[in-house]
């Protein structure tokens, strides 16, 4: 069985990324947790350098539950191509450069596709609640579609303008943000946290 966080508990989000931060408060905030960001506290940005998203969640998580002496939830999450063995995958963030550019990231996901005739792709999250005893709980999730070129929308953040989920008619980049979190990796990550973790 899970380890549950207590009621009213105050949890640190692990990322400093805004897009994520703007999505995992958007989720946690009918629940009645108290939350602060790893960026408010001032705590640094680990090395995440573990093969899959599961233990790069685990990284975060623990560092900021560590550091700050509170629970922490964390999200590492990528973008996978079929036609590409799944990258970018665990290296989605980097391959935006130093610029942190997803126009750019984008271009190189379509350039690497070439003319494939397979257009499958899919996001996930795995999300890592850490407490500062350094136990952890993770939960994976999924969302699969395709890629569409070009990119359509400037909602969301990320790939998320040439990502077409599965039966949905836009992408990620187009739909309001309840949309996406109708269907989103993230969300999915986090409905089993919640039914594992929450009172
Ligand atoms: P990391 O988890 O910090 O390694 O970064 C994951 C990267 O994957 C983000 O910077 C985004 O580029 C991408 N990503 C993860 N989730 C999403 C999403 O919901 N939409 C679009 N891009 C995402």
């Amino acid at each position: 069985m899970a380890r549950r966080l207590a009621l009213g508990a105050k949890l640190v989000l692990a990322s400093h990324n805004p897009g994520k931060l703007r999505e995992i408060e958007d989720l946690l905030c009918p629940h009645g947790v108290s939350v602060v960001s790893a960026g408010a506290l001032g705590l640094p940005e680990p090395v995440e350098d573990a093969p899959d998203f599961a233990g790069n969640a685990r990284i975060k998580a623990l560092a900021a539950a560590q550091a700050s002496g509170l629970p922490a939830l964390s999200d590492d999450s990528g973008f996978c191509v079929a036609a590409l063995d799944g990258a970018p995958g665990v290296f989605s963030a980097r391959w935006a450069g130093p610029s942190k550019s997803f126009a750019d990231a984008m271009a190189r996901v379509h350039d690497r596709m070439g003319d494939a005739a397979d257009t499958r792709a899919w996001f996930i999250a795995a999300l890592c609640l850490a407490w500062p005893d350094g136990h952890t709980e993770t939960f994976i999730g999924r969302v699969d579609g395709t890629v569409v070129w070009p990119p359509l929308g400037d909602r969301g953040f990320g790939y998320d303008p040439m990502f077409l989920p599965a039966g949905e008619a836009e992408t990620f980049g187009q739909m309001a943000p309840a949309a996406k979190h109708a269907v989103s990796h993230r969300a999915r990550a986090f409905a089993q946290v919640l039914a594992a973790c929450f009172v």
